[in-house]
């Protein structure tokens, strides 16, 4: 709409938000004039304020100044200037600093590493006011004029501008779960709130998303839409409805949240959770069967009524067909398959009992294998296979074939040394340009796991890198292809090869395909996943951990394969690992 974001960041903000951004302001300005023991002080008040939210005018209203003062950051002055906001709706002191520095210092403060120095020079030399007029000043090359500025901070400022403009594009479900989730519990906490829940594409557990859909019932909807545009991470409210409203948080992501009556919140829960083409093809079949369906509810034509559905399981069974799981609602074949009872029990979330793909500080981890081992015990797996790199990436000291001997031998010591949890030893073997791998075969066939993965000549024509995938696949110690298409989100394409042949290959050669769930690879997609299964080859749920914090990616895998069709017994490493070692036991003497 507008191209001026400055405008479109200040509508309509809470009371409590621009009490924050004035105090941001402040603190900026004082820095700014090298007032020195203030900024600390504004920027402590504001997080109180943002942290206290509603908390603080009604503390105010019971002691005033005074009681005002026992928050962090606000002493005597402060505690004043927020009395005056409160009751007169400004600060006069404020509008006398915007008159000297007319400068919208909060928009221009959320661009990464642009401190009050730096928006103090760009209006002192090039006016610059607002974020148009900064990329107005970028476009022209004006901005490296400026002293001690240069070629390079202008470079650099062009392109933390651009990324706090595209923080509005899709992001990564695993950056934006949390932020759901915490808007969640903070409104089921709502007094009157009977459900609440996360709808859209995050409910669908797409690999990214672009917004964060909401969905709420309650007795006092006015309540909860007070609660929800005065989050503390509240940026802007684009609108505030009764039964709709709309915010944009911090992080520069938008939030839905719509308020319905107990009786529709089944049908209201279906629509809202999409996709768009699932609710298109749903709706159509409603209408063959005689019922109109939109996000209102289910409405027989014959008797012309409401059917109260609280429940989407009602609107199913009431069309005479299963409930799809959310995370196959594309508008594939999932209605087809719903009405003839065909779709399987998707695996369920947390039946990975152990991760086959983990990093250590032998190469690019971060930790031990006893630290990652501690990590993977506190998020309840059982066991995990250790695989470094090997020795082609050599500027991550991967392994040669001594190391992995060396690494072997620890393994087993600490094997012996745990209670309860199993280590595999393993390796990510590197898979070099003719399809060879490098590391010798007879090393490989002293590891417990052999997991091989491409990590160059990732633009080979398509033949050649079929070929040279198939080979590496035809290894008789070769149990698992890792992240299988080296795809990272927003940084690099696929590899390009005949997946159908891959798929065939590791079948025959009983090969186990991963998802590996570290969230920008996300690799294999979901259609890959379906493929393999309908093809009856192994898959594994992986989170390439490369630190102990990475262990929490594992649910990010089983809603890969849940999006892929995949069951329990499709995952190797929902086994337990015993049964698990006696499975790759057996695929290894039996292989000729
Ligand atoms: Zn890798
Ligand atoms: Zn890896």
């Amino acid at each position: 709409m507008s191209d001026n974001p400055s405008i479109r960041y200040h509508v309509s903000m809470t009371k409590i938000q621009q009490l924050q951004k004035i105090l941001i302001e402040f603190s900026y300005y004082d820095e700014m004039y090298g007032i020195a023991f203030k900024p600390r002080a504004y920027k402590l008040a504001a997080e109180s304020v943002s942290v206290l939210n509603g908390e603080i005018e009604n503390t105010w209203r019971k002691g005033g100044i005074k009681a005002l003062k026992k928050f962090p950051g606000i002493g005597q002055s402060i505690a004043e200037k927020i009395d005056e906001f409160f009751r007169t709706g400004k600060i006069k002191e404020y509008q006398t600093m915007k008159k000297k520095f007319p400068v919208d210092i909060w928009s221009l403060s959320r661009i990464e590493r642009l401190g009050p120095k730096h928006i103090h020079d760009l209006y002192e030399y090039l006016n610059v006011r607002n974020l148009s007029d900064l990329k107005k000043a970028l476009k022209t090359h004006k901005v490296q004029t400026i002293p001690r500025w240069g070629a390079k901070s202008e470079k650099r400022l062009a392109r933390n501008l651009g990324l706090t403009e595209r923080a509005s594009d899709r992001r990564l479900l695993s950056e934006i779960l949390p932020y759901a989730h915490n808007i969640l519990t903070a409104l089921s906490q709502v007094k009157g709130v009977k459900h609440c829940t996360i709808a859209g594409s995050i409910r669908r557990r797409r690999d990214t998303i672009g917004d964060i859909d909401l969905l709420a019932t309650s007795s006092d909807p006015d309540r909860v839409m007070d609660a929800f545009t005065s989050l503390p991470l509240v940026e802007t409210i684009h609108e505030r409805g009764k039964t709709r409203s709309s915010i944009r948080l911090r992080i520069g992501i938008d939030v839905d949240l719509r308020v319905v009556h107990d009786e529709v919140y089944g049908a209201a829960l279906q629509y809202f959770t999409g996709n768009a083409r699932h609710n298109i093809l749903l709706r159509e079949y409603a209408l063959s069967k005689g019922y109109t369906l939109n996000e209102y509810g289910l409405f027989q034509h014959k008797k012309n009524s409401l059917i109260v559905c609280k429940t989407e399981e009602e609107i199913y069974t009431r069309l005479g067909m299963d409930t799809p799981p959310p995370e196959i609602r594309i508008g594939d074949d999932e209605i087809d398959a719903a009405r003839e009872h065909r779709i399987p029990r998707l695996i369920p979330y947390g039946s990975v009992k152990g991760d086959m793909h983990v990093h250590t500080e032998w190469t690019d981890g971060t930790v031990s294998i006893k630290k990652m081992i501690t990590a993977a015990k506190k998020v309840g797996l059982s066991y995990v296979a250790i695989t470094d790199h090997t020795k082609s990436l050599a500027y991550i000291h991967g392994l040669n074939e001594k190391r992995i001997l060396e690494q072997i031998a620890e393994i087993k010591k600490l094997n012996k040394e745990i209670k309860k949890f199993t280590i595999f030893s393993g390796t990510e073997c590197d898979i070099l340009k003719d399809g060879t791998l490098d590391i010798s075969d007879k090393v490989l066939a002293k590891l417990d796991w052999v997991g091989i993965s491409i990590h160059s000549y990732f633009t080979l024509s398509r033949k050649e890198q079929t070929k040279r995938i198939v080979a590496a696949l035809s290894n008789p110690n070769v149990d698992c292809l890792f992240h299988p298409t080296c795809r990272l989100i927003g940084k690099r394409k696929a590899i390009d090869y005949d997946i159908d042949e891959i798929i065939t290959t590791a079948k025959k050669h009983r090969v186990a395909l991963e998802i590996d769930a570290y969230p920008n690879r996300s690799d294999l997609r979901d259609i890959h996943v379906r493929a393999a299964v309908q093809a009856g080859v192994k898959l594994t749920i992986d989170t390439d951990a490369h630190t102990p914090e990475d262990f929490r990616f594992i649910s990010l895998g089983e809603a890969i394969a849940r999006r892929g069709w995949a069951t329990k017994t499709n995952i190797l490493n929902t086994k337990k690992s015993a049964e698990l070692r006696a499975y790759l036991q057996k695929k290894r003497s039996t292989k000729h």
